[in-house]
């Protein structure tokens, strides 16, 4: 069973500004990185700890984009030592935490990683909205915590946001050249715009690396660097000057095609496919060769905007993974779409309502039209076919039923009869 709802929230506006911000860097879900893997190394070092972690904090979750001896890539809003430290919008140190009354019967400290010593700094945006942390565990108390010590981590939390700062503006990735995720998106936002507008064929290829994670594991990061960039240059040598390419995560690759359907990125990610497969990759003592997955979609219209052409090119992605990599495969359209309407992308805080408001369980809506909504939740089990969902940001406060579910997503449609604005 998803965890209930504990803790008050803050205003909702500033929720609602919070989420937009956090959104507006582009990092919930994307791949490990070194970049920040380094400075949740570093973090762990300067307290002489085993564990830590670099966490965002959406409408229901912790997600930790890098993490040190943590089995768990992210938990309960509710519950998370992270979200007291957010909250409270300054550094949080707990010397023992079982002996602290807050937090002494936190499943945290109780079950599974029992930690029992904790420091935290917020994760803070120029403008000063709080989007995450930086934190260092152990599960041993700890005596002697210098202030000196709470500086470094804090100058570390500031390392990263420059990082993500620098990133929104960045146009060329610094280890590949390629566009970055965030140029990427501008500019293939402009071409599906121009397409859109002018009729044209477009299309998406999402790359990623199979296995990539051996490859850092069995050759070293510095190898596997070099991995990425003589990929990126596969490619780039491969497509024409007006097509788009960006870096879009650790070892994924986006393509946008100007003027060429679905079919013709089918035949560019072939292309694409073969050659990455039969490049070899010059070590010093061997060749190394590896392959990549690619998902393909083309648009038509079904598809609003730049980000619900890439998510299809990203499901066509999943099922080339899940069919054994190595492979292409091409987005198709599910013909018994139960609700369509136009969908927004979206990062907003939910409520799901249960028993008239007795329980409720907190909820991401990443996507919503006028018909229904996609909802991120940290656990489905348990959650029943119909309930109210609250999006307080918009005033939303409808019955829905689910449509499908995932291990951590469900679909759902709008009630039509029942809506009701919120009290
Ligand atoms: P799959 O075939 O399912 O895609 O497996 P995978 O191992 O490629 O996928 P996974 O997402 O588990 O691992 C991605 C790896 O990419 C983990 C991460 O350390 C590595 N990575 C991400 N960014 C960089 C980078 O900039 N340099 C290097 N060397 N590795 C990176
Ligand atoms: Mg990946
Ligand atoms: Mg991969």
């Amino acid at each position: 069973m998803a965890d209930l709802n504990t803790t008050p929230r803050p205003a909702s506006t500033d929720e609602s500004w919070r989420l937009a911000t956090l959104d507006s860097y582009d990092i919930l879900d994307t791949s490990p990185e070194e970049t920040f893997d380094r400075i949740s190394r570093l973090a762990k070092h300067i307290f002489r700890v085993p564990m830590s972690t670099l966490t965002f904090i959406d409408g229901h979750r912790q997600w930790f984009k890098s993490k040190q001896c943590v089995t768990a890539t992210e938990g309960p809003r509710a519950t998370a030592l992270c979200n007291t430290t957010m909250e409270q919008n300054e550094p949080l140190v707990i010397a023992d935490l079982a002996n602290d009354l807050r937090f002494a019967a936190n499943p945290h400290v109780t079950e599974g990683d029992r930690i029992r010593f904790y420091a935290g700094v917020p994760l803070r945006t120029p403008d000063g909205t709080v989007i995450g942390t930086l934190c260092a565990m152990d599960t041993k108390p700890q005596e002697h915590i210098r202030p000196d010590d709470i500086e470094a981590l804090s100058d570390l939390a500031c390392i990263a946001m420059d990082e993500l700062e620098l990133r929104k503006v960045a146009r060329v990735d610094t280890l590949t050249s390629l566009l970055t995720r965030g140029a990427f998106r501008r500019d293939g936002g402009h071409a599906f715009a121009l397409a859109r507008r002018h009729n044209h064929d477009l299309s998406c290829v999402i790359i990623d690396l199979d296995h990539f994670k051996a490859v850092n594991d069995t050759y070293g990061h510095p190898v596997g660097d070099l991995v990425l960039r003589e990929v990126a240059k596969t490619c780039r040598d491969e497509i024409r000057n007006s097509d788009i390419i960006g870096r879009i995560g650790g070892e994924e690759f986006a393509l946008i095609l100007p003027h060429t359907g679905r079919d013709g990125g089918m035949l560019v990610a072939q292309k694409l496919r073969s050659s990455i497969a039969h490049h070899h990759i010059p070590l010093a003592a061997s060749k190394l060769i590896v392959t990549a997955s690619f998902g393909v979609a083309g648009l038509d219209r079904s598809i609003d905007d730049l980000d619900a052409l890439i998510e299809c090119a990203d499901k066509a992605l999943y099922s080339a993974k899940t069919k054994g990599r190595n492979r292409c495969e091409l987005f198709e359209r599910p013909i018994d779409a139960r609700f369509g309407g136009a969908r927004r992308r979206v990062l907003k805080a939910g409520r799901i309502s249960l028993s008239n408001g007795r329980s409720t369980i907190d909820c991401t809506v990443r996507s919503l039209s006028d018909e229904g909504a996609g909802l991120d939740v940290i656990s489905a089990l348990g959650i029943p076919d119909q309930f109210a969902l609250q999006i307080e940001a918009d005033g939303i406060y409808k019955q829905v039923r689910v449509v499908t579910r995932e291990a951590r997503h469900i679909e759902v449609a709008f009630e039509s009869a029942s809506t009701a604005a919120a009290a």
